[in-house]
């Protein structure tokens, strides 16, 4: 499966190809996170590429195409690949379907992650990553907690740090170029007929979910959790002597008060608002 996840910064494109990575075995491409490693080796690209992610803005075109054609090489993506912050811009995606046609490796789909304004910014406040193993969390949405508590590399709880990028400013650039240079991919790829759409807010879980499904990765919990045996044949299968007990204790337990109408919440208050646009 070869396959790009579009979307805004903090609309949980990380998150989801960890995820996605996890499931179906695909290694994830992220720019972003090839950019920081060669930043934080201070490599010649890190050093041309460092104001302009300081700042909120691309990296030359030709820095990341560069990159993107090395990574492409090597073996790991034959069974496919996630790419993650890369195509940016229309050059970009145009010179990504030349080498994908010269690599014989057509895309199979390109998903675009929705998330409202107000949200992208909050999720980016509370974005932190661990300095050990290179984790994505959210403070808000995806606290490092129960079995992810612990840093796999050192054994000790996450080391978290926020990016120098996702600052008030930065984020607000970053934000800016994205409308203007990454939301024109969203008719390209329609156009040929790749593009898929989800809702990326509510639950981390919730978006995993939807993105499995448009992208026909069967759920692995749904796999591995036993089959049940239908309830009215389970019931069936109770003897008489199990069943009379079981009306006895019934009728002896005291009813479940159900509160009076008037304190119930009207079923419209317990949907979701709408979104702003
Ligand atoms: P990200 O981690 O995807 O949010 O990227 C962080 C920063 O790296 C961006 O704000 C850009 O400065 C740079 N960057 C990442 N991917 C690209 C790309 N495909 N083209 C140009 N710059 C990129």
């Amino acid at each position: 499966m070869r396959i790009v996840l579009l979307g805004a910064p903090g609309s949980g494109k990380g998150t989801q190809s960890q995820r996605l990575v996890e499931r179906a075995g695909i290694p994830q491409i992220s720019t972003g996170d090839l950019l920081r490693a060669a930043v934080s080796q201070g490599t010649d690209l890190g050093r041309q590429a460092k104001e302009a992610m300081d700042s909120g803005r691309l990296v030359d075109d030709s820095l990341v195409l560069g990159m993107i054609r090395e990574r492409l090489g090597e073996p790991d993506t034959r069974k496919g690949f996630i790419l993650d912050g890369f195509p940016r811009n229309l050059a970009q995606a145009h010179a990504l379907d030349h080498l994908l046609e010269a690599l014989r490796q057509p895309l199979d789909a390109v998903v675009q992650l929705e998330v409202d304004y107000g949200e992208l910014v909050k999720r980016i406040a509370g974005r932190r990553t661990c300095a050990d193993c290179g984790r994505v969390f959210n403070l808000l949405t995806s606290p490092p907690t129960g079995a992810a508590a612990q840093c796999p590399v050192t054994h000790a709880p996450h080391r978290l740090l926020q990016r120098p990028d996702d600052n008030e400013t930065t984020v607000a650039e970053r934000l800016r170029v994205y409308d203007e240079k990454t939301r024109p991919l969203i008719d390209f790829y329609r156009a040929r007929g790749l593009l898929k759409v989800i809702d990326a807010e509510g639950s981390v879980d919730g978006v995993t979910r939807r993105l499995m499904q448009v992208l026909g990765v069967p759920a692995a919990r749904a796999a591995a959790r036993p089959k049940r045996a239908p309830r009215k044949a389970a019931a069936k299968k109770r003897p008489a002597r199990a069943k009379a007990a079981a009306k006895r204790t019934r009728a002896a337990a005291p009813r479940k008060r159900r509160a009076p109408a008037k304190a119930r919440r009207p079923a419209t208050a317990r949907r979701r608002p709408a979104r702003r646009r």
